[in-house]
């Protein structure tokens, strides 16, 4: 099926290692088995033998180049799980054999404002752990659909050892995503909450507003995840190509957060906040969203949106799962099988994450 790239990377050299990974070579190829270049860990780094990575809806518009500006060869996964191999001599909170998690950043400048208050997702010099110019080896950073990953210690995380790994792994992005905009926007018990979108992102958005006592109301296209909604903690189901069912709802929600990954009508659910409610997007479609002015200025609702986490938060969330004993639902699949789970994320076939075993990228 795929083949091994190998003309792409630069050569072994001082100072680096050649690890395996799966990359594309263009917006138009299969992700195949490859082998790219990783820095030796400096003084502040941390190196991670990457045990499970989850595959976020963002990597397919990367590696398909549906939002622009992806570099090739292209090696996407931000929702990496693994365990300590090596650390830097001034690393202090890490140790080899310790778990450890990365997200969708890898570096921040540390001084702007945005990184002063916990919120290095904004900082203009943020750079992303796939796609982003990579200062060390030249390049841009590539992401976790591999064996390992060098990380400065600032951006690692610490993973409460009670959560099972694979599933563990996606809380890095799709669980980030939808606590920092829940939390934000104060989702708590005797809020009414949406979820549009019952796929990797929805899902989490579900267990956390259920955890923070909200009701919540999921949106769905696919009648068939019913079931699944009611017991990941929904209240209430709509299939929403049902006006019928999308009328009752009418101006009733406080917040309602939008994870869909293509086009719909977001018309329909500013429909449906009360006076001063607010409507967020973390879903990132390739084409603009049409909005009616008059579906706002009606009861003052407001449309914002909200991408991933600071680093903080971040650990907020991690041990607010390791608390509630939250997980993403996976399906653990080997990397091998990565251009088929891509397929099916499309036709929203994925309950709800897939995880991949990283261990697959060592056989053959
Ligand atoms: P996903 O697992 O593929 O879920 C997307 C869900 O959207 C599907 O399961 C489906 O849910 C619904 N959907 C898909 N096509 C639709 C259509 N044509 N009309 C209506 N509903 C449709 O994707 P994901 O990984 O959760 O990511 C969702 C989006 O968030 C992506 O665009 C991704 O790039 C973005 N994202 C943003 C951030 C951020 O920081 N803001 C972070 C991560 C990801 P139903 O079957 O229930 O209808
Ligand atoms: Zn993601």
């Amino acid at each position: 099926m795929s083949k091994t790239t190998t003309t792409q990377f630069s050569s072994k050299s001082r100072g680096q290692y050649n690890a395996k990974a799966y990359s594309a070579a263009s917006a138009t190829s299969p992700l195949a088995p490859t082998t790219i270049p990783r820095r030796d860990p400096s003084e502040d780094d941390v190196q991670i033998e990457i045990l499970f990575c989850g595959i976020c809806h963002s990597d397919l518009h990367t590696v398909r180049n549906e939002w622009g500006g992806a570099v090739y060869p292209c090696v996407p996964g931000h929702e990496i799980l693994g365990r300590v191999t090596r650390v830097g001599s001034a690393v202090s909170k890490f140790k080899p054999g310790d778990l450890a998690a990365v997200g969708c950043m890898v570096d921040s400048d540390g001084s702007c404002p945005e990184c002063q208050a916990g919120l290095e997702q904004f900082c203009p010099n943020m750079i992303a752990t796939y796609n982003s110019p990579d200062k060390h080896l030249g390049g841009v950073t590539y992401g976790g659909y591999s064996e390992s990953i060098v990380v400065k210690e600032r951006f690692v995380l610490h993973v409460p050892s009670n959560l099972d790994p694979a599933g563990a792994a996606p809380l890095l992005c799709a669980g980030i995503t939808t606590y920092s905009p829940l939390r934000h926007w104060g989702v708590t018990k005797g809020k009414k909450v949406g979820v549009v979108g019952l796929g990797g992102l929805g899902h989490m958005a579900v267990k956390f507003a259920h955890a923070l006592g909200a009701h919540v109301v999921v949106f769905t296209t696919s009648p068939n995840k019913k079931e699944d909604a009611l017991r990941l903690g929904a209240d209430n189901v709509v299939v929403s190509r049902d006006t019928e069912q999308m009328k009752k709802h009418a101006g009733s929600f406080d917040f309602i957060l939008d994870a869909v990954s293509a086009e719909h009508d977001i018309d329909a659910y500013i429909q449906l906040l009360r006076r001063d409610g607010n409507i967020t997007l973390v879903g990132a479609p390739p084409k603009p969203l049409a909005v009616a002015g008059f579906g706002l200025v009606f009861k003052r609702r407001s449309l914002s949106g909200s991408l991933i986490g600071g680093i903080a938060e971040t650990q907020e969330m991690l041990d607010f799962c390791g608390k509630h004993n939250i997980t993403s639902d996976v399906e653990v699949i080997p990397i091998q099988k990565v251009n088929e789970a891509y397929e099916r994320m499309l036709t929203s076939d994925v309950k709800y994450r897939f995880s991949i075993d990283m261990a697959s990228l060592k056989s053959k």
